[in-house]
């Protein structure tokens, strides 16, 4: 399998121009948005039947792993649009629902996911809120404690405690309209890294939505979750790391080979054996995890069983590997990397949000060791 090839080209030198300027201002990076609008790059993955171009697992996860590498902040924003749009053409078959593909295709509709709530923390797959009926639809309250965009999409892929329901797993899936009264921003984001990617509390006071607007059957939520939302998130959150180190390690051996000892007949850090082996030891980390990113985007381009088990692996392992190839970049960086003289010091920030995302790095061990050992998941 190439990975080498991109299948759809990626604005890479114009998203990346802003970067620095997103991350010190903490600034919505729309500029960049906007490139990946114009450049057609929203609708990945949207087929044909709603006028998008297509694009396999392998195909998305190679612009995600581009635009992470150049801007982390858009490359969030990217990933919680695309996984929306992923999971909300999994349970559409008509309707209000297949407008909005037809207008995410044509780059006139940007999306994210608002699932974690206050009161569940870190398990998305668990809501607390309630919806009640009300006629042909439904109405809520629910506190999203984090939503990647809030303000700047035209609509929210919101999870809610589905009506009547018991449990906390038995959820619902709407799309709700940015502009649907009862919506609010509650807080700023002040992230140590992706400081560009506006992950803010919401509040969600008596809103009200349609039947159209949910996403699949009454109570699937769950099941779209775990079908649509999370290997899509894993390819995406596995490609921004991936992406995240990749750009770290390209910029740390330039650094290496450039930077000079003029007292010492003007040898390099690359000349010094210990700096080539750091850099070698965080080249064949970044190598394993990112060979692992293509195969289990395969596998869920495939629909093989085995990526139930990859996609768990996948996250754990690409989180792992950025946080532990950027602290490797900083050290090779030395005094000009903790200063910002380079860029190395915003991605071993940006580096750190992977393993606390959900499923965090911890729960996905939790996973891992009870699939290998026959227990249930949850
Ligand atoms: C940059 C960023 C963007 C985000 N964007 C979105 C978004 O767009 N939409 C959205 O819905 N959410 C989003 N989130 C939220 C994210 O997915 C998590 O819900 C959030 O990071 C959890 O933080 P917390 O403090 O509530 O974690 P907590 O749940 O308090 O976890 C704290 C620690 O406890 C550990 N832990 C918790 N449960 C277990 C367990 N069962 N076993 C072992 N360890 C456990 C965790 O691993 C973690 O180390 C975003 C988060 C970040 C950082």
């Amino acid at each position: 399998m190439t990975v080498e090839a991109p299948a759809h080209a990626v604005p890479t030198e114009e998203i990346a121009s802003r970067a620095a300027e997103v991350d010190r201002d903490g600034r919505f990076p729309a500029e960049s948005v906007e490139a990946l609008r114009r450049d057609g790059l929203l609708g990945l993955g949207v087929g044909p039947d709603h006028g998008g171009p297509g694009g396999t697992p392998v195909e998305v996860v190679r612009a995600i792993e581009q635009v992470a590498g150049a801007c982390a902040s858009t490359g969030m924003v990217y990933v919680m649009h695309l996984v929306a749009t992923q999971t909300m053409l999994a349970g559409t078959d008509g309707g209000v629902l297949a407008e909005t593909a037809g207008r995410i295709a044509a780059g006139e509709h940007l999306t994210t996911l608002a699932y974690s709530e206050k009161g569940s923390r870190s398990h998305f797959w668990a809501q607390v809120s309630r919806a009640e009926r009300d006629g042909e639809g439904v109405r809520f309250d629910a506190d999203k404690s984090w939503v990647t965009s809030a303000g700047h999409v035209d609509s929210y892929l919101t999870a809610v405690g589905a009506p009547g329901a018991d449990d906390p797993t038995t959820t619902e899936l709407y799309l709700v309209d940015a502009d649907a009264p009862g919506i609010s921003i509650t807080g700023s984001y002040d992230g140590v890294g992706m400081r560009g990617n506006a992950s803010v509390p919401m509040s969600f006071r008596s809103v009200r939505v349609a039947s159209e607007r949910r996403i699949g059957e009454p109570a699937s939520g769950f099941g779209l979750m775990m079908a649509a939302t999370l290997p899509w998130f894993v390819l995406g959150s596995a490609a921004c790391s991936v992406g995240i180190a990749g750009a770290a390690l390209d910029a740390v051996a330039a650094h290496a080979s450039k930077a000079r000892f003029e007292h010492l007949d003007g040898t390099s850090l690359a000349d010094l054996p210990t700096v080539r082996a750091r850099l070698a030891d965080a080249k064949v980390r970044h190598m394993q995890a990112r060979a692992l990113l293509y195969e289990v985007a395969g596998q869920v381009g495939a629909g093989a069983p085995e990526a139930q088990l990859g996609v768990l692996a996948l996250k754990a392992a690409a989180a792992e590997m950025a946080i532990e190839v950027t602290d490797r970049a900083m050290r090779v960086g030395g005094g000009a990397a903790y200063s910002r003289h380079l860029p190395l010091e915003r991605l071993f920030r940006d580096a750190r949000a992977a393993s606390v995302m959900a499923p965090t790095t911890d729960l996905l061990y939790d996973f891992i060791g009870k699939a290998i050992t026959g227990q249930e998941l949850f």
